[in-house]
């Protein structure tokens, strides 16, 4: 069976090997004439890049290159991206990368058209209808890591450079109108990234899955996602360059962020005000808090777990799951502790105060607390 498809939900996504090539119809598709390319600094020179600004210099679409994007990208990359967009005289985005090209990408242009700051457009009620929809540029995603399924999703992760808080910034017209899903430019990523990212697409189906509420459409997607996670993950961190797992990563991927619509909860809660203040690996950080946070939730997720257990090939329920994801950690050289990843002397106060104003906290099964998160932060740290 070749993995390859035209897929239209939850958006138009062209699948397969070598589909990268199908960049300028992608543009075309989107109404892009004079893309800019958004990509973060390690990307930026590295041969995959290059290689795709060859192939829309080719057709006649030059080949501009924003790659002034931190690993946590901030509102002063996106000044940058923004200006950069204008002065080009672009009309449309490809966003390129792992989470962060494809998060700044998606913001410069959505904001490439607004008057207000981006912080007006937050993911708090209604505030993304302040946006002027129709000055949002189109855009083009190119996920070139299996993790942050950002090429599919509604919204990006903008990291305040003076609070050092994560704030997610929604609009519904920032779900990128066509993606190219092509693994081969995933075979290059190495090892630590490979586990990362993955497990970040991991946490994205557990945490849905166990979100209390009603979307069975997402439970099924998410359910799915683990089963090819724990199926293809070993097999892309053994060996990085085995095209079916990478592509059946990449579909893990995008159905991670497909399925949490329903919701996500402590493990990001946690992992997303240790990765503003440290800088830790957004998916590393994920799967160190996972085995705490499935402790803490056990009461609330027992039963479901137990039905996927089944499925995923699992012995004991919900205990198996809960063994097999330490043993699963393990065999991806994943540390144990969030102190492995060199935070030393974490300030429990400040991490716990941007837990509880995270709103991956409204999909947690069990209300969390000052108290639960503080006893979870010890855990993990
Ligand atoms: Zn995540």
């Amino acid at each position: 069976m070749s993995l390859q498809g035209n897929w239209s939900y939850p958006t138009a996504i062209k699948f397969g090997a070598g589909r990268i090539k199908e960049l300028p119809e992608a543009c075309a598709q989107a109404g892009i004439k004079r893309p800019l390319l958004v990509t973060d600094k390690g990307l930026a020179d590295l041969p995959i890049t290059r290689d795709t600004l060859d192939i829309l210099d080719a057709a006649g679409l030059g080949q501009c290159l924003f790659s002034d994007v931190d690993p946590n990208p901030n509102e002063v990359n996106l000044t940058a991206g923004v200006e950069a967009y204008k002065a080009g005289g672009h009309d449309g985005v490809i966003a390129f990368g792992g989470g962060s090209g494809l998060d700044l990408g998606k913001m410069v242009a959505f904001m490439a058209g607004q008057t207000r700051p981006v912080w007006d457009f937050e993911d708090i009620g209604d505030w993304w209808t302040r946006a002027d929809a129709d000055a949002i540029a189109p855009i083009v995603a190119v996920p070139t890591t299996a993790g942050t399924g950002s090429e599919v999703g509604r919204a990006s992760i903008i990291t305040n450079s003076q609070t050092h808080e994560k704030k997610i910034i929604f609009h519904p017209k920032v779900l990128p109108s066509v993606v190219i899903c092509d693994p081969e430019l995933t075979v290059g990523m190495p090892k630590f990234i490979t586990a990362g990212t993955g497990l970040d697409a991991f946490a994205h189906c557990v945490e849905a899955y166990s979100s209390p509420h009603y979307h069975p459409m997402s439970q099924g997607i998410a359910l799915e996602g683990m089963k090819l996670v724990i199926d293809n993950l070993p097999r892309a961190y053994a060996d990085g360059s085995d095209i079916d797992a990478r592509a059946n990563m990449m579909s893990a991927a995008a159905m991670g962020a497909t399925a949490f619509q329903k919701g996500l909860g402590a493990i990001h809660a946690l992992s997303h005000p240790i990765g503003a203040m440290y800088h830790t690996h957004h998916g590393t950080t994920n799967a160190i808090c996972m085995p705490a946070v499935l402790r803490l939730n056990a009461p609330a997720i027992k039963d479901r777990f137990d039905l996927a257990a089944g499925y995923l090939g699992i012995k004991d329920g919900f205990e198996g799951f809960q063994s097999f994801v330490q043993e699963f950690n393990d065999s991806l050289g994943i540390p144990k502790r969030i102190s492995d990843l060199g935070v030393s002397d974490p300030d429990i106060d400040s991490l716990v105060k941007g837990a509880l104003i995270d709103p991956s906290c409204a999909g947690n099964p069990i209300e969390l607390t000052k108290d639960n998160l503080t006893k979870l932060f010890h855990e993990v740290l």
